[in-house]
């Protein structure tokens, strides 16, 4: 039976909260086919659907996306909720369309749905899938032997020699819009109602294309002396662009585009190491493509027998910031509060929960997959497996931060710890990053009551530090 015609095609908005540099909408936009713009909610029901804070972001980006589409093109977003087989079979029923449009998210749990699509509707429909959010399609840089590089710095140095940035596109003119009421499902609507959890964390942050937009012209002032300063959380100079990247209202190639643009007015390390973040970033997504489990399984084998502590009560005082270590507790209040941490505390929290407190790396990897409003699927699997050192090029078994230690060399003055945990704000710097070694009347003067406004520490560091280093021989890492 041969196809009916059809003049209408769909976009289906996934990861990419955007119109500008958006190869799908651009394709699309292009064929001069009545255009359909779809998002479903909840489509995938796997483990990388959005966490919480995700959630409320998108919600809030979709708002503003809808009324753009209308504003610009008259064109009504469409916005539907659950299964997505069912809803494209109905959509097809009813509209005929030709084509479906996607950028890929690069995400192997929704990889299966796009080629789960492309199967169960050949025939009837084509798909055109783009990769528009990464530099590199993930299994593009291979090394001398052709496979993936497990190495960061010479899968950088190899992605930099093959590099080219794509002009950004602009915003598309959409001529042909379909115009009909879509009748066989029902739509949900773009609504943003604040919970008041919501309400407090995007104090902080203004989802959207727009904004990400501004905060994008900002970028080459906003990291000068990142070099030097990004491992230094008070001093808020990196560019915080993680969650646009992550929802996808802006791209890498046109991040990169505009630093590069203002190279010549830059620090040239400011250049290459911000850069290099992204570089990371890549990385990340060329492990995901070559291990689909990262964010389940370890990269290292060898730690599946490693006996990491199941259950263990110090979960919830880390979750809420009441361990005891300053610097840790200042983490993990900034990201409850904000739905955002900055990487250095990433990196000693996540240490904390696996090297101190004994518990797998997955636990942690899992707040922060709710918590986080850059919550990403690479990009979390890569971080938590490095720091639990089961990862590709992670961080050695052996380097166990001092939670002491870090605070004293990357927040001197207490000020980050003062702005998060307010309970110490009266304390000298000197005690600040350990307010156990007060002596009774030294507390008294500071007004201090450990153990009532201030827990004692959950655990003995220098004790569990020595478990932790214990357990690795046990498990026979030899790195
Ligand atoms: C345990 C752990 C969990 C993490 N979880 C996430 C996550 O869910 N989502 C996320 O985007 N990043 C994650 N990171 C990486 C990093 O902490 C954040 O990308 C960074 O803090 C975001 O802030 P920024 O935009 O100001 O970064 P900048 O320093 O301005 O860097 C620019 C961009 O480069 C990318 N980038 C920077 N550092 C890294 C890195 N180490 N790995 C990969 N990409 C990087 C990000 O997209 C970032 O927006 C995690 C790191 C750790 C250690």
């Amino acid at each position: 039976m041969s196809k009916k015609p059809s003049n209408s095609i769909i976009y289906w908005i996934r990861s990419d909260l955007r119109l500008s540099d958006n190869i799908a909408l651009w394709e699309a936009a292009k064929s001069n086919k009545d255009l359909i713009v779809i998002y479903i909610k909840n489509f995938n029901k796997s483990f990388s659907k959005p966490g919480l804070a995700a959630e409320s972001w998108i919600n809030k980006s979709l708002q503003e996306l809808s009324s753009r589409y209308k504003k610009l093109f008259n064109l009504n977003l469409q916005v539907y909720d659950g299964d997505y087989n069912s809803i494209f079979k109905s959509l097809y029923k009813e509209t005929n369309f030709a084509s479906l449009y996607i950028n890929s998210t690069h995400d192997p749990e929704i990889d299966k749905i796009d080629r789960f699509l492309e199967k169960e509707f050949s025939g009837q429909f084509n798909v055109f899938s783009f990769n528009s959010s990464l530099l590199f399609n993930p299994n593009e840089i291979l090394n001398n032997s052709g496979t993936f590089f497990k190495v960061y710095t010479p899968f950088w140095k190899n992605a930099l020699n093959k590099l080219t940035l794509r002009d950004p596109l602009p915003i598309p003119k959409i001529k042909a819009v379909y115009k009909k009421e879509i009748k066989s499902i029902s739509q949900k609507e773009v609504d943003f109602k604040k919970k008041d959890w919501e309400k407090k964390i995007l104090l902080h942050f203004i989802p959207g294309e727009i904004n990400a937009r501004k905060m994008l012209e900002e970028v080459a002032i906003k990291i000068d002396g990142y070099s030097e300063e990004r491992d230094f959380p008070i001093k808020n100079n990196t560019s915080q662009l993680s969650p646009y990247l992550a929802r996808g209202e802006l791209t890498a190639n046109e991040i990169f585009g505009t630093i590069k643009k203002n190279k010549n007015k830059m620090n040239i390390n400011d250049y290459s190491k911000f850069t290099a973040q992204l570089g990371w970033r890549e990385f990340s997504y060329n492990i995901l493509f070559n291990f689909p489990k990262l964010p389940k399984k370890n990269f290292i084998s060898k730690f599946d027998n490693f006996p990491w502590q199941k259950n263990n009560p110090n979960l919830v005082k880390w979750q809420k910031g009441l361990t005891g270590y300053p610097i840790v507790d200042a983490g993990m209040r900034e990201l409850w509060a904000t739905g955002y941490m900055h990487n250095r505390l990433r990196m000693i929290t996540a240490s904390f929960l696996i090297k101190n407190l004994n518990m797998s790396w997955t636990e942690g990897a899992n707040w922060f997959w709710n918590n986080l409003f850059d919550a990403d699927i690479a990009n979390n699997s890569a971080g938590w497996q490095w720091v639990a050192g089961c990862g590709t090029d992670a961080a050695p078994y052996f380097r166990i931060f001092n939670p002491t230690l870090q605070s004293i060399r990357f927040d001197k003055g207490g000020k980050y710890i003062r702005k998060w945990v307010p309970e110490l704000k009266e304390l000298p710097d000197k005690f600040i990053h350990a307010p156990w070694e007060l002596t009774e009347i030294e507390l008294v003067s500071y007004n201090l009551q450990l153990g009532k406004d201030y827990p004692y520490p959950i655990v003995d560091h220098k004790k569990t530090r020595d478990e932790a280093l214990k357990n690795y021989k046990k498990i026979n890492i030899s790195k």
